[in-house]
């Protein structure tokens, strides 16, 4: 089966475009991040490239080199911002319907604040 081509009326795209609000921890020429609205842990910060990538692959695969260094430093800057580093925290990149993906546009979920549940329990 094809992977879906990127939809710009996403979620993700409409908070770019400033059509519907966020709320913002970070942001430069190429990033974007801001807290879940439904936080599943004291920390959970959402990291999106600006560019229009549905998952890490077609990021990876398509993004300019600009791209994904500013998004791996940016990962890295808020992590520290947030105060997860010295204890630790969580990277999740959910792609497509294997992966329990809801929002087309990539994103990192920096999950963190307390100690986590073990990886992958049964849903
Ligand atoms: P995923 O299941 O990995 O696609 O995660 C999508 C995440 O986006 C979920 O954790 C949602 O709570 C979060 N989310 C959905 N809409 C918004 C929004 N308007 N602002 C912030 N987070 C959102």
């Amino acid at each position: 089966m094809a992977v879906k081509p990127y939809d710009p009326e996403n979620i993700f795209a409409k908070i770019l475009r400033g059509d519907i609000p966020c709320s913002k921890v970070f942001e430069d020429d190429h990033v974007l991040a801001f807290n879940d609205i439904a936080p599943q842990a004291p920390t959970h910060v959402l990291v999106i490239p600006k560019g229009p990538y549905t998952s890490y692959d077609d990021f990876a695969t398509h993004a300019s080199d600009a791209e994904i260094i500013a998004y791996t430093r940016a990962i890295g800057k808020i992590s520290a911002a947030a105060g997860v580093n010295e204890d630790g925290y969580r990277l999740i990149a959910n792609t497509r319907e294997h992966g329990r993906q809801d929002v087309p546009h990539l994103h990192v979920h920096i999950l963190g604040g307390e100690k986590l549940p073990l990886m992958l329990p049964k849903a």
